[in-house]
């Protein structure tokens, strides 16, 4: 945690794009933490607006539907005054067979100042960021990385609970194909806290030794006495064959209930990065309780932590302007 101290005071956030959060030291992760702390106040009040990214382009491009990443990606560039533009992806010519470098080249030849992009391949924003001048932001890239969905869930944690550091963090469900784990599961290492993947075997990443991540097969020595409860979405989409016996067998024995969370910490916080299917990896009024579920302020923080990364990857462009 030295590092993390020393940041305020002498270091900065200059990374050039925001594609991962394997490439963030702690103290960059924090700095992200409380810019975004100071927007979630200004995001409550009844003037939302401010002046910091006049002038500047933002360009949206959603290769994959999204509601909350989307949203709240054109909220946080609007309310920080920036020219945002969605592109429909459906009607653009990457229909027509345009390639994604040729998209990129394109976009680049308009003097965008953001592109906020989301695709289905893992690598493809990556790919993309090599092709253009400006600053790009990965909005999550196949099964790879989904960072500023990591900083909300963190945030999230840290306006909770005080800290990130020697908390343990329980990942439940579908960790094979989320982008959202993968994130999740470096930035909470890289800040301290424990992480414990539960999961069936057949939706745990076969490379998961990598991680440092302890693992549980089953809920009730999963949840053992952890302070935060994750649950993942079953990614039916990028499923290709049979992972799961039923969607029934899977709520049963992998489903967070009222029963099995009571195996977890007496105040445990129970989160979920959208969109959640109930009865299938959560109970529905389980989610809705708002004395346990923390998942309507991961949508509200969404907007504040994306403000941050706006300001923080355009700050050299506004100071040399
Ligand atoms: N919204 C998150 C994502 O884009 C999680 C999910 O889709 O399940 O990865």
């Amino acid at each position: 945690m030295m590092a993390v101290m020393r940041a305020a005071a002498d270091l900065r956030f200059s990374e050039r794009h925001l594609l991962g959060i394997e490439t963030l030291k702690p103290w960059a992760i924090q700095e992200l933490l409380d810019l975004a702390d100071g927007y979630v106040e200004l995001n409550r009040q009844p003037e939302k607006k401010r002046p910091l990214l006049r002038g500047l382009t933002q360009i949206n491009l959603f290769f994959e539907p999204s509601t909350r990443t989307q949203t709240s990606f054109e909220l946080a560039g609007k309310r920080l005054s920036a020219d945002v533009v969605n592109m429909a992806v459906r009607t653009s010519a990457m229909q027509k067979g345009e390639t994604l470098i040729d998209t990129a080249v394109t976009l680049n030849a308009m003097h965008p100042d953001v592109l906020v992009v989301r695709h289905e391949h893992s690598g493809a924003v990556a790919l993309l960021a090599r092709h253009v001048e400006c600053a790009v932001i990965n909005a999550g890239d196949g099964r790879h990385e989904h960072p500023t969905q990591a900083l909300v869930d963190a945030l999230t944690i840290r306006r909770r609970t005080g800290r990130l550091e020697g908390l343990v963090v329980a990942i439940c469900g579908d960790v094979m194909h989320s982008r959202v784990a993968r994130s999740n599961i470096l930035l909470l290492a890289a800040m301290g806290a424990r992480v414990r993947l539960v999961a069936p075997p057949t939706l745990v990443p076969t490379d998961v030794a990598l991680y440092g991540v302890e693992v549980a097969h089953d809920m009730a020595d999963g949840l053992d006495g952890v302070d935060i409860v994750m649950v993942l979405r079953l990614q039916l989409e990028r499923m290709e064959g049979s992972f799961l016996p039923s969607v029934r067998e899977y709520f049963h024995r992998y489903g967070l209930t009222r029963e099995k969370l009571a195996r977890a910490k007496p105040d445990a916080l129970v989160m979920h990065p959208g969109p959640m299917n109930r009865g299938v990896e959560i109970d529905g009024t389980l989610a809705d309780d708002i004395e346990r579920s923390a998942i309507l302020d991961q949508v509200e923080l969404g907007v504040a932590v994306r403000m941050a990364v706006l300001e923080a990857l355009t700050r050299e462009l506004r100071e040399a302007a």
